[in-house]
């Protein structure tokens, strides 16, 4: 087989579909956020560019607190963990971030994983797995990694439709009573940044003996009195199973986990294999994790200030006819609907405004929904929001991009019409 003509041959279809994806070379400034150096070469000339879609909510990855913890862990500790967490992998660090966090979500216990996407990945096909004769209920818009968790367990699976929690219960209804069921959904949904009823599909969870699985990713820090997300600022906390995080998006920094009882943490820990055989964080991410974590739980003005901005920003994106997709987090998506118009934009942004926002296409949301998705941060302020809105005006208005050429924008078709499945499908396929 000539291989190399694989590759290309793959690679040419997903140009062709314009979706081939190019990575923008950033340096991030510490001290600067949310401003990045950009090069369009490796060796070219550098610019300076205003981020618009970093997951770093709240620009921690540069907190004063969480670069000291780091510099103090490096120096004291050294650069890598050394080990597995079995041998001799575990450091002080890891130790006291599980217990902060276990405390923060109100569990006996957490478990850290080298990322969100391992610790969906291996959590849900451990527990699926061991489960005998489990089923799993899985929201239509859930994230790759938890797909590719089920996928990994083997285990039947049924898809309901996105928070709809009476399609939820038909099919919890469907399935033999005895048989053990694991409900898995998110609170904050990643790419058009809506919200899951979490207190009703725990109601329906209780009224079926489900075990519910929730991905807090998109909202840890960012919800709640003292941050630790959706279920805690709906009071539902202790009616989930599992809460599972990122320390990669709010946080400033890398790494996942899980919060549960002790038994389920002990049973994880023993059982899944993205857990035990995988070198454990360097010390000074646990170090930086419970910085930020300090710092995120009385960040209660950091987060009055994030969704200030992103009012803001909103106001004015519906002010000048922009189809901003409604919703009630601080994920601010305008629909675009078409790939090569939503590239042409971003491109447009980066090299006639010095705007950074990467356009979001298919699989990461299904086909003729493709968007670009702004996260305004506190540190973005009134000029960069007004600026970024006027830009994205004339990109819009610009006949060069057959876009809207009667100058009307229009919102999404109902997204119960669309074809949800897009990250199921790519996942099956890989
Ligand atoms: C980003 C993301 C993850 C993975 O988290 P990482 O720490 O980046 O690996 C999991 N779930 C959702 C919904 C995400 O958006």
């Amino acid at each position: 087989m000539d291989f190399e003509q694989f590759f290309k041959d793959q690679l040419r279809r997903l140009r062709e579909e314009n979706r081939y994806r190019v990575f923008a070379d950033l340096e991030r400034q510490a001290g600067r956020f949310p401003y990045a150096l950009w090069r369009e070469e490796a060796h070219g000339p550098a610019r300076e560019v205003v981020v618009w879609c970093s997951n770093d909510y709240l620009g921690m990855g540069q907190h004063p607190a969480v670069l000291d913890a780091m510099r103090g862990s490096l120096m004291l500790n050294g650069a890598g963990a050394g080990g597995t967490r079995n041998i001799s992998g575990t450091s002080h660090h890891h130790v006291l971030l599980e217990h902060a966090l276990a405390e923060w979500h109100g569990k006996e216990a957490a478990l850290l994983f080298t990322s969100g996407y391992i610790s969906n990945e291996t959590s849900l096909a451990t527990l699926a797995k061991h489960l005998t004769n489990a089923v799993i209920y899985s929201d239509a818009d859930n994230h790759a990694s938890i797909i590719s968790g089920i996928r990994n367990s083997r285990c039947e699976y049924r898809i309901f439709r996105h928070n709809d929690v009476e399609h939820l219960r038909e099919l919890l209804a469907a399935t033999e009573a005895e048989r053990p069921k694991i409900v898995v959904f998110e609170s904050v949904y990643s790419m058009d940044g809506d919200i899951a009823p979490l207190s009703a599909i725990c109601d329906v969870a209780e009224e079926f003996g489900a075990l519910t699985y929730l991905d807090e990713v998109h909202a840890v820090g960012l919800y709640g009195e003292h941050g630790a997300g959706i279920a805690e600022r709906d009071g539902v906390a202790d009616r989930i199973t599992v809460i599972e995080g990122t320390m990669g998006k709010a946080f400033g920094l890398l790494g996942g986990y899980i919060a549960a009882s002790a038994g389920l943490i002990d049973f994880v820990r023993s059982f899944a294999p993205g857990f035990i055989f995988t070198t454990s964080l360097p010390p000074m991410i646990a170090a930086g994790g419970l910085a930020s974590l300090r710092v995120l739980r009385g960040a209660a003005d950091l987060r009055a200030r994030h969704q200030d901005r992103v009012r803001y920003l909103r106001r004015l994106l519906a002010g000048v006819g922009l189809p901003v997709m409604p919703n009630a987090s601080h994920i601010v998506p305008v629909w675009v609907g078409d790939s090569s118009v939503c590239k042409a934009i971003s491109d447009r942004l980066l090299m006639d405004y010095g705007i950074y926002v990467q356009p979001i296409n298919y699989p990461t949301v299904p086909r003729g929904s493709e968007r670009l998705r702004f996260t305004p941060s506190p540190f973005h302020s009134a000029e960069m929001i007004e600026k970024l809105v006027s830009a994205l005006y004339e990109c819009w208005h610009d006949r060069s991009f057959a876009l809207d050429p009667t100058g009307t924008s229009s919102l999404p078709p109902s997204r119960n019409v669309l074809a949800r499945s897009s990250a199921y499908e790519a996942v099956a396929r890989n």
